[in-house]
């Protein structure tokens, strides 16, 4: 591979969208596309909120659809791991799988985030059968149904005010005897009638036939009065936190206390000129594919004037 003028990182809606601009601007993307072509929302079962699928569309087939779009006007997708990267100087220089190196003139870092989940069997293999890390895409289906939710900070505060007003019952599943959230988000689930907080609370299984039914859970654990107890759940929400992509960038790129990518202003721009990122990388907020899609056009076109004033 020779230098390459646009190479993205990333394969979910940000980095699919930017290799759309990307090859109808002429730049010839190169796509990295990582250990899970298509990103997050292929762990997603179908997605109601993205304009423009007015019947829904299930998350593999839209990444399908997007990357086929990616194909059309000329991405280079490749499989692959950027293992390391040096930034120092342009061009800048990137190895892919610890064995391949590349350059590039511009860089679009789409790595994305990572919802955190507890480590548990159970997790895995109820994933998409009750086990959802994400409220917003998957709490219409646990209409006048019971779910719980776990974490105590202002995610888990969030996502059980929003299953509140769809379930019929949300119990907060929280390890500590206080919530971590702001004040008024504490408020708010409190005073909610819907929702129902297990404080020292800790889960240490799930159970169903095929799809989930419950949660085995444990309150004051390793204490006197360790106390062992089910509830009956057909969903269990986990909002413990996201995990930015960013670990092989932290040396270069500027991130914040969380390890998200910092972006300057409205743009996509990074602390160093050329390098861009889009995607809920740099997203501590709204995490939606929509928003990483937007993210990713923006992100395109920055590199785009970018090579033009560069004259690359
Ligand atoms: P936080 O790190 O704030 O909270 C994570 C929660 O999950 C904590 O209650 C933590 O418990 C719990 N937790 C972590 N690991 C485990 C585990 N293994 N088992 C059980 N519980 C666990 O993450 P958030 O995603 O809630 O928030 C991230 C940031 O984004 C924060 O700064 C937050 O304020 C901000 N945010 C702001 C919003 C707003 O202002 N509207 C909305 C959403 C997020 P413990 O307390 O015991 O560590």
């Amino acid at each position: 591979m020779g230098r390459i003028k646009c190479l993205i990182i990333g394969s979910g809606p940000a980095g699919y969208t930017a290799a759309i601009y990307a090859g109808r601007a002429n730049l010839s993307p190169v796509v990295i596309e990582g250990t899970q072509p298509g990103g997050q929302l292929t762990t997603t079962t179908d997605i109601e909120n993205f304009p423009g699928y007015p019947q829904g569309i299930s998350g593999s087939d839209m990444m399908e659809d997007l990357r086929n779009q990616a194909l059309r006007f000329g991405a280079d997708i490749r499989r692959g791991m950027i293992t390391s990267v040096d930034f120092s100087s342009a061009p800048y220089k990137l190895t892919i799988d610890a064995e391949k190196d590349i350059e590039a003139d511009t860089i679009i870092i789409a790595t994305g985030a990572s919802a955190k989940y507890l480590g548990l069997e159970d997790e895995n293999k109820y994933r998409g059968l009750g086990v959802s890390a994400c409220a917003t895409c998957d709490g219409f289906f646990y209409r006048r149904k019971v779910v719980a939710v776990v974490g105590g900070g202002d995610t888990a505060c969030e996502e059980a005010t929003y299953l509140s007003n769809l379930a019929s019952k949300v119990y907060m599943i929280v390890r500590k005897d206080y919530l971590r959230a702001s004040n008024i988000m504490q408020e708010r689930v409190k005073s909610n009638p819907k929702i129902e907080i297990l404080f020292n609370t800790q889960t240490e299984g799930l159970f169903g036939e095929e799809v989930l039914e419950g949660a085995n859970l444990v309150r004051f654990k390793g204490e006197e009065n360790e106390e062992r107890f089910d509830i009956a759940i057909d969903g269990f929400f986990l909002a413990i936190g996201h995990k930015p992509n960013t670990d092989v960038f932290k040396p270069y790129i500027e991130l914040n206390n969380e390890g998200y990518i910092i972006t300057k202003g409205i743009t996509s721009e990074t602390n160093i000129p050329g390098i861009f990122a889009a995607g809920d990388v740099a997203d501590t907020r709204y995490r939606q594919a929509i928003v990483a899609a937007g993210g990713g056009c923006k992100a395109a076109m920055d590199a785009e004037k970018y090579i033009t004033e560069n004259r690359l």
